[in-house]
């Protein structure tokens, strides 16, 4: 059985950007650059005042205090209709054009009104005081971003500021999410007898939408081979296929030879981890256009569709976005009590950080939550993330420094 960094590494060798797109900035929230940006113009556009106060020159400055005429008002949005003569100021408000002449901005708070004349305090003025130069944050083509990076909400502001209507970027991942199980009710109704409510589905599509992709939830499908047929052929048209359930060696867990029916091909199947251990982790066939799918066909019980999302899917998505290695994997933390661990496979705990942590070395101290095993969701939904023990035995004490992985 392949270890979790074994299974890892084959993960993101099957995995691949997907391809550039043309985006309208209003959609194009946390997508990933995928073109350089040039300034289409000088920014700013022309001298401007950083302050409200009065537009004046320099060479009047040499001795302050000092009274001076004032001329025209500048409001943000018009242009000087003259230029500064000596002895002269301009009332000038925040964003407005210097007029020709004037190189230095007056605070309003640092002067004095005496009719339509002003008195500037004794202060220092330096050169450039309260004004931007045209083009001194950057000049018409300049380049100021390279693909690659997130389009965050300030690198959007950016580009609204060069004027992109449209940008390139990578394509979101599709995602399929495929809940199997003749045990299977929809979430709004009242399970019967032996039955239970699909809750992995929602799950998985809010992970895989938390993480950037546009997702597709299909039917509830039984453990019954044409209706799964059927179902599976449709989630291979997306660029990641999520399967819930059927994996593991029971006689209805009949999705991994579904999977080799309809063309795709096993990579690995079981690995050293739980909860999660019955993945399999395979490729769709081929596709016009695009890389195969991605198929996880994942355990169906709730912790561990949970767990391998977010050691194996989620890192595969940064790649289908163009950032690879984006999430951060487990952080150090203290363990809060005692704790034995019997080894061989990589174990996840549903785990929370005290938040009255009484260490003072800034590690957060995290204790596992009571929980009945992989399908206990209620512990996930109190857990702040995973304590992650590795696969040596180990009897951990109090105190000792372990892997934490965050839930967000
Ligand atoms: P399986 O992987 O199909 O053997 O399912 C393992 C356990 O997870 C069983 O107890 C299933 O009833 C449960 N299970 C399977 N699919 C889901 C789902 N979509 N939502 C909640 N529980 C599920
Ligand atoms: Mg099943």
């Amino acid at each position: 059985m392949l270890t979790v960094k074994e299974a890892l590494e084959l993960v993101l060798k099957h995995a691949a950007p997907l391809p550039i797109v043309d985006c309208p900035l209003e959609s194009a929230l946390d997508r990933t650059l995928a073109e350089e940006i040039e300034a289409d113009a000088d920014q700013p556009p022309f001298d401007k005042a950083l302050v409200d106060g009065y537009a004046v020159r320099l060479a009047d400055m040499a001795r302050l205090p000092r009274r001076l005429k004032v001329g025209e008002t500048i409001l943000a949005g018009q242009t000087p209709r003259r230029p500064l003569g000596e002895g002269e100021a301009a009332e000038i408000t925040t964003g407005a054009p210097l007029p020709p002449g004037a190189d230095v901005v007056i605070m309003h708070e640092r002067t004095t009104g005496f009719g339509d004349e002003i008195e500037i305090e004794d202060q220092e003025v330096r050169p450039d005081m309260n004004r931007l130069q045209r083009g001194e944050v950057y000049k018409r083509g300049d380049r100021l971003l390279s693909a690659g990076p997130r389009l965050a909400p300030w690198r959007l502001g950016l580009l609204a500021a060069v004027g992109r209507a449209s940008v390139r970027v990578v394509d979101r991942p599709k995602v399929a999410v495929v809940p199997t199980g003749d045990e299977l009710v929809d979430f709004h109704q009242t399970p019967g007898p032996g039955q239970i409510r699909n809750s992995n589905a929602t799950m998985l599509a809010g992970l895989a939408a938390d993480h950037g992709a546009e997702t597709w939830t299909s039917p509830i499908l039984p453990d019954e081979p044409e209706a799964l047929a059927q179902g599976l052929r449709a989630a291979l048209e997306h660029d990641v296929a999520l399967v819930i359930g059927g994996v593991s060696a029971g006689q209805k867990d009949l999705v991994p030879n579904m999977l080799r029916t309809l063309g795709a091909r096993e990579v690995f199947h079981k690995i050293r981890i739980r909860p999660g251990k019955p993945l399999w982790f395979g490729l769709g066939p081929p596709r016009e256009g695009r890389p195969p799918a991605l198929i996880f066909g994942l355990p169906g019980n709730p912790l561990s569709g949970l767990v391998n999302f977010l050691v194996f899917v989620r890192p595969a998505l940064d790649v289908l976005k163009g950032r690879p290695g984006e999430t951060p994997g487990p952080i150090a933390a203290r363990l809060g009590r005692r704790h034995h661990h019997r080894g061989f496979f990589r174990v996840h705990l549903p785990a929370r950080i005290l938040r009255d942590d009484p260490s003072s070395d800034g590690l957060p101290t995290i204790v596992p939550l009571d929980s009945r095993g992989s399908a206990d969701l209620r512990a996930a939904a109190l857990a702040d993330g995973f304590l992650v023990l590795p696969e040596d035995e180990a009897t951990l004490e109090a105190g000792a420094i372990v892997e934490f992985l965050p839930l967000s």
